[in-house]
Formats: structure tokens, C-alpha cells, sequence
């Protein structure tokens, strides 16, 4: 997006490559407009399946209830899309100069001061910008870093000087390719998330087929929440192949979907055991998002469970990006005025999705006969129109970059998306062009 704005950036990675780490994420009507925009829409069909059920199994493989996504295409005007991490990052760095962006930039601590905000690494390299966002996990530095600042000045809320603990634990991967003969879901030109859930195991399988015959899966356990404080398992709090053998061997004989008598443990056999990721994951909106020159973007500020987070980090991307092309100045005033207004603009649409998120992973992975009822109502009992409703609510925001030739998404979608926020009215300030911009 800020290429296409003429913003100049850098982007400093910690990581010395992008690896094929991780399971897969969905994008949906909300985000794709503004793929199109970018001319990345054809890309993203390419490497990915639309996405058209969800149906649920219990330990026996017998289906005890389905989800249905497939008007979401005829609501929004885009199908819900599945694709795995590597193909979704390829896609984006091929149109990234390779110069902007720096991998083995670690950054450790920001400084800031009335020139700008300098961003310090662990190799001892430094850079100065006139912001910085911290796009950088759940775990954010950034975030770390602007919380000990606002702490110091009386300013972080109790919710948000509360570290980030866990209440569940996810195993996540992505398959080699089967034979389709062998599974022959994996012909279908569409995805269905298969999803068992055992009446007395403490997790269950999501199985999402993805092109070329390969399965994505991840496992999810509900725990009580726990925080550093519980013991060293909180180290394994960054997606990568820790203590994922543990949990392999704790949930192999589960049923899977695909085969008479096959099992998780097939699945996970022919996935390759360092591309297996074991994550303790909380759920969790923090409430400050910036101070002074530094805002948080993405999972740093809103942590939801699998799958969302890509999509709601493209909305703030949006949002955000809409804002500084019009910001008049690099004036620290001018600047928290546009951190207010994207905090303003994208909090409540993010409390929300992680609402539903949340709700949709205590149904499924609560135990109990409490539970066992909720469940069974929420497969069976909710009526075509709710669903409906519930499929509308989710991309009844499709924000565009104002910058950039509109996607067509009013004339394809069936439900108009919600009008776009204005844009900040700058006087004629705004006349002026933003100092973001290269001069
Ligand atoms: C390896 C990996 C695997 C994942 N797998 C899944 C999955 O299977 N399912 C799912 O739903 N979500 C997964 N996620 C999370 C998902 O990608 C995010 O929800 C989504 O991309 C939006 O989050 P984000 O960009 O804010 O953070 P992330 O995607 O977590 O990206 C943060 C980036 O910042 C880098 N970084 C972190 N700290 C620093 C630092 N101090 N200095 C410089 N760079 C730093 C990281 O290396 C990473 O590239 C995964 C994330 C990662 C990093």
C-alpha cells in the first residue's frame, strides 16, 4: 500500500528469510477490494481455494453439523479464500522492492524525540523515521517498548499492563501433497474445513484442504489461562517448531475425515516435523495503540485466534495508509490526529471480530455436557437467516484506498458494503501534500 501511495518506508524483519512456517490464512470480501485495487486479486485466486462449509464431525467421523460460507461471494462480491503463509507472503514481497525490506532486524528498543523515532537493533544498527509501525506479532518489541514508556508516565491501563498469557494451544501445519485418489475431498475445486470434535479429547482438528493436494490442519486446545509466571512452557510463545512433538504424539489418534480408518497422525506424518508449529496463544485487544510517533498494526494490538489475523491486519493497513497519504505535516500534532483517528475508526470493527472469534472457539473447544448442548444447537438449530446475517455482518466493511482507482465491489456484491469513514477534513492544509511523500 505504500508503495502504491509513494510513501517512503523501510521494513526491518528479524528473520533471515520468510519460512514455510505456520498453517494458513483466510482473506474474505472485507480485504480482497482492496487486492484488487493493488492488482494482486488474480494472484491470490491462483494460489488459494475458495472456501465453502464448515462441517463438523465428532471422534467417530460422523457429521454432526455444518457451517455454510458459500453466499459470502454473492453478499460481498468476493469468496472467502484459503491460501498457507508462504504463498500469501510470496505474493506480496514479489511487488516490494527488495532494498525496502531488511531481514536479520531485530529491533530491540524506539527512542523518540521531536526529529523523529528511531527504531534500534540487536546488531547495532539504528534508524530514524518520522514514524514507525510496529507490525511485529503478538509478542510486539514495539509494543513492549511504547508500554514501559506509558507506564512510566501513569498512562497504560491495567488490561494492557497485563502481559500476554495463553489459553490455548495450537499445533499447526501444512501437509505435503497427497494422492487424491487416497483422499478424494482434495479434488474438489472448493474447500470445506473439516473439523472433528471428540466428545472427551481436550482439542479438535481443523483440516483445510489447499491447492495441490496438500492439507493444512491445525489443532486447538482450551486451557486455563496461565501467563509467564505458570513455568517455561510461555518460551514457546513464537510460532516455530518448539515442543511440537510432544503434542504430535498427545493427538495422533484422532479420526480423520479423508479415509476410512485414517488419522491425524497420517496427516501429520507426511507433514515435515520442522515445519510443525506449536503456539500458546490468549486472545486479547489491547487498548493503547501508539504513543507519540510509534503505532502498533496487527496481531501487536489485537491478538484473535487462527486464521483472522492476515485479514484484520490488511483492514488496519488500509485504514492507516488512507490516513497518512492526507496527513499535512509530519507535525507530532498532525500525527496524533491520525493515530487517533485509526484507533477511532478500526477499534470497534476489531473488538468485534475477536468477539466472534472468541465465541466460535469456546463452542468448539469446551468440554462438558453444557457445552455438548451449545454446541449442538449452534450446528443444528441456528436458521438460514441468521447464518445469513452473521456472513453479512462479517464483510459489511470493505474499505478502499481512496488513492487508488476503486474495485468494483459495490456492483458485485448483493449487500452494499458500509459507506467509508470520511476522510479527515485538514482545511486547506490538506492542499498541501503530505510530508510522508518523497518530495
Ligand atoms: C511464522 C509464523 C507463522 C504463523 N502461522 C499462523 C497460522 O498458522 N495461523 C494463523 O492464524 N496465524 C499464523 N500466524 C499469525 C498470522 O500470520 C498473523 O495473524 C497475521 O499475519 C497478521 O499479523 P502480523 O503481521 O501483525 O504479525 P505476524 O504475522 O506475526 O508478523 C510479525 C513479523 O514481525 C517479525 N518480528 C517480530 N518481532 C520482531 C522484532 N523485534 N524486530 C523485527 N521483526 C520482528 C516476525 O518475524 C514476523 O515476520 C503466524 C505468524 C508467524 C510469524
Amino acid at each position: 500500500m505504500f508503495e502504491r501511495a509513494g510513501i517512503s518506508y523501510l521494513i526491518l524483519e528479524k528473520a533471515t528469510t520468510i519460512r514455510a512456517l505456520g498453517s494458513s490464512l483466510g482473506l474474505d470480501a472485507s480485504s480482497l477490494p482492496v487486492m484488487e485495487q493493488l492488482g494482486l486479486l488474480e494472484d491470490f485466486i491462483k494460489v488459494s481455494k475458495p472456501v465453502r462449509h464448515f462441517n463438523f464431525y465428532n471422534e467417530g467421523v460422523k457429521p454432526i453439523g455444518m457451517v455454510d460460507f458459500s453466499d459470502l461471494e454473492e453478499i460481498g462480491g468476493y469468496p472467502a479464500i484459503i491460501l498457507d503463509r508462504p504463498a500469501f507472503y510470496n505474493i506480496l514481497t514479489k511487488n516490494i522492492p527488495k532494498e525496502k525490506i531488511k531481514y536479520n532486524k531485530r529491533v530491540l528498543t524506539i527512542t523518540q524525540d521531536e526529529d523523529g523515532a528511531t527504531a534500534n537493533c540487536s546488531d547495532g544498527s539504528a534508524y530514524l523515521s518520522t514514524i514507525i509501525i510496529g507490525a511485529d506479532g503478538a509478542y510486539s518489541a514495539v509494543r513492549q517498548n511504547i508500554y514501559k514508556s506509558l507506564k512510566a508516565k501513569g498512562k497504560l491501563s491495567s488490561n494492557d499492563a497485563k502481559p500476554l498469557g495463553y489459553n490455548q494451544h495450537c499445533l499447526v501445519g501444512v501437509s505435503k501433497p497427497f494422492d487424491p485418489e487416497l483422499y478424494p475431498i482434495l479434488k474438489n475445486d472448493y474447500t470445506d474445513f473439516e473439523i472433528v470434535i471428540p466428545k472427551n479429547d481436550p482439542f479438535y482438528a481443523v483440516y483445510m484442504p489447499l491447492p495441490n493436494n496438500r492439507i493444512s490442519w491445525a489443532i486447538i486446545q482450551n486451557v486455563p489461562r496461565a501467563d509467564e509466571s505458570s513455568g517455561d512452557s510461555f518460551r514457546f510463545s513464537e510460532w516455530g517448531p518448539h515442543a511440537a512433538q510432544e503434542m504430535a504424539d498427545f493427538v495422533r489418534h484422532l479420526s480423520n475425515p479423508f479415509a476410512e480408518g485414517g488419522t491425524l497422525g497420517d496427516i501429520i506424518d507426511n507433514t515435515p516435523m520442522d515445519l510443525i508449529s506449536k503456539i500458546m496463544l490468549e486472545e486479547k485487544f489491547f487498548e493503547s495503540w501508539f504513543e507519540d510517533r510509534v503505532v502498533l498494526l496487527g496481531d501487536g494490538m489485537v491478538v484473535p485466534s487462527a486464521g483472522l489475523g492476515a485479514n484484520l491486519a490488511v483492514l488496519e493497513g488500509v485504514h492507516l495508509c488512507n490516513l497518512l497519504v492526507d496527513m499535512p505535516s509530519t507535525d507530532q500534532k498532525d500525527i496524533t490526529r491520525v493515530f487517533t483517528a485509526y484507533y477511532r475508526q478500526r477499534a470497534k470493527i476489531a473488538r468485534l471480530a475477536l468477539g466472534n472469534s472468541r465465541q466460535f472457539g469456546k463452542v468448539m473447544g469446551d468440554r462438558g455436557p453444557i457445552s455438548q448442548v451449545v454446541r449442538k444447537l449452534f450446528l443444528n438449530h441456528v436458521p438460514a437467516w441468521m447464518s445469513k446475517q452473521a456472513n453479512t455482518q462479517r464483510v459489511q466493511y470493505r474499505p478502499q484506498l481512496h488513492f487508488l482507482p476503486p474495485a468494483p465491489t459495490e456492483t458485485k456484491g448483493k449487500i452494499p458494503a458500509r459507506p467509508q469513514e470520511p476522510r479527515l477534513d485538514w482545511g486547506s492544509r490538506g492542499l498541501q501534500k503530505g510530508s510522508l511523500l518523497p518530495h
